[in-house]
């Protein structure tokens, strides 16, 4: 018989990235023994064990998850890029390989980091809840391959076969660290290339800070058991006030 691996042992794909890092350091906070997965090393820290492979390399996450049970997939190209396939081999083909390589080595839960754009048709949504229809013609192929990822990952939960998943959809993220959006930002605005203005000047738009998505991730791996709602569900994740843009 399988021994079952302590629940403080997990796993962090995409560890070295923004979101990750964030989630590594609070994980530690909270006594967890932290493995990060990520086809880079960004940062050393004690206590963390990394692994630099390829999600997309069954063997390489095999090796990784020896002895874990809990996973965060958090690992994503850039947004920004236009490279359509490595959108679909590391999304949807890669995420389809970190499920077989959890469910192979006993993993326990999966929690996705997925986004809020999964649901977002390029009209306003204002009090979206999770239960907005997947976007028909998705805004980018990014999204198009995270709506593709977060329904595997869902499909995937079975409480029989002792497998559970839940998906955690933020929008913008910002916080120390951050690499994209308001470094942009702020370089755009510095190239005199913010003199436009979409709509009246009320829009909003929800921005997330990275400790409150941290805080989202560890709150639903930690409630995420075979007789919990959330199996199988996905969850936005915002502020309390969206941001005035
Ligand atoms: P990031 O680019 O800082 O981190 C992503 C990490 O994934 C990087 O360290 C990268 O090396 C790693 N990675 C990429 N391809 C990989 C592969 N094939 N194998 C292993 N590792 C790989 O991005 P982030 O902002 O921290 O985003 C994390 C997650 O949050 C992503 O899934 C993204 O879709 C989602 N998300 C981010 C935002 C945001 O505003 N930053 C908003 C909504 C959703």
């Amino acid at each position: 018989t399988r021994i079952r691996p302590s629940s403080k042992r997990c796993a962090v794909i995409g560890g070295s990235g923004f979101l990750g890092r964030h989630l590594v350091e609070k994980l530690l906070e909270k006594g967890y023994t932290v493995t990060v997965f990520d086809i880079r090393q960004s940062y050393d820290l004690p206590g963390v064990a990394f692994h630099e492979g390829d999600l997309c390399d069954k063997q390489a996450l095999l090796k990784a998850l020896q002895d874990v049970s809990l996973v965060f997939h958090c690992a994503s190209p850039a947004p920004a890029s236009d490279d359509r396939a490595l959108f679909q081999k590391v999304n949807v083909d890669g995420t389809r390989t970190v499920i077989q390589a959890c469910q192979e080595s006993g993993v326990q839960k999966l929690v996705l980091t997925s986004s809020a754009s999964v649901v977002f048709e390029g009209s306003d949504i204002k009090d979206g809840k999770e239960d907005l229809p997947y976007a028909e013609k998705p805004i980018d192929y990014y999204t198009e391959t995270k709506i593709q990822q977060e329904k595997l990952v869902l499909e995937a939960c079975n409480k029989d076969k002792g497998f559970i998943t839940v998906a955690i959809r933020p929008h913008g993220i910002f916080g120390p660290r951050d690499p994209q959006l308001v470094p942009i930002l702020v370089d755009t605005a510095r190239r005199g290339k913010m003199k436009f203005i979409i709509g009246d000047g009320s829009n909003l738009v929800d921005f997330t800070f990275v400790e409150n998505v941290v805080h989202g991730h560890i709150l639903a791996a930690e409630h995420l058991k075979p007789d919990s709602p959330l199996c199988g569900k996905a969850y936005h994740i915002t502020n309390d006030e969206p941001v005035r843009f």
